[in-house]
């Protein structure tokens, strides 16, 4: 247990020096966490901080603001981040429930502990576990390992899943062997995403500039 803690502490002390801190989330306010991060589903973060800048000049980055608007005209606003009728939905889906059950309180919702949290995020129409543990973790500030495609990529490449995991198997595995630590969560998750972003890419990755490429099982040697 101690000696995998040293390992993947290792990975990630050699990834925050290399990258620097990444200061996630990008987002002013936990209810503009929340919409980002439905809008970057399946999308970059440029594509949705897009969409997000026009919900602000629209003057519509509320909950209510949000429940006010038509879901044609929201949708148009959402049109960078791609699926913008479906996110239009996802996002006056969880407006609603805030809005409903919790009177607008987004703070009220986000107080309750994660085993009440998670279930209900994962209720929510368009709401998955990437997307509600990613609030989980950087909305509600409570501790959660976020996995997401380059999580998988990267640690099967380096060894530790194969390539059917799924996704509670590889949060379980972090979650054994790293401390309930939010701020090393947060952290670990945005240098994952750098390597994922920067490096380490899904075909042709460049293992040269690598920080852990000697820890890496399938490095490739580039010609
Ligand atoms: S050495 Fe290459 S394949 Fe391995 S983690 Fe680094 S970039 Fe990815």
């Amino acid at each position: 247990m101690k000696m995998m803690y040293s390992r993947l502490m290792d990975i990630y002390n050699r990834l925050l020096a290399h990258f620097g801190p990444r200061h996630w989330w990008p987002a002013d306010t936990p209810f503009e966490m929340i919409v980002g991060a439905i809008l970057t589903q399946n999308v970059s973060w440029r594509s949705a901080s897009a969409a997000i800048a026009n919900i602000k000049d629209a003057g519509l980055l509320s909950v209510d603001g949000l429940l006010a608007s038509g879901e044609e005209e929201l949708a148009a606003l959402l049109r960078p981040a791609r699926f913008h009728l479906q996110k239009a939905r996802k996002l006056q889906a969880f407006c609603k429930v805030i809005a409903e059950e919790f009177r607008g309180d987004l703070g009220a919702f986000l107080s309750q502990n994660i085993h009440t949290l998670r279930p209900r995020l994962l209720q929510i129409y368009g709401i998955g576990p990437e997307t509600a543990d990613a609030i989980i973790l950087y909305a509600a500030e409570k501790p959660i390992f976020v996995i997401d495609a380059y999580t998988h990529r990267i640690f099967n490449r380096l060894g530790y899943f194969g390539e059917k995991a799924k996704y509670r198997e590889m949060q379980d595995f972090f979650m054994k062997h790293l401390p309930p630590d939010v701020p090393l969560y947060n952290e670990y998750h945005a240098q994952i995403d750098a390597l994922g972003h920067n490096i380490c890419f899904k075909s042709r990755p460049r293992c040269e500039e690598c920080p852990v490429f000697d820890l890496c099982k399938a490095k490739y040697r580039q010609k």
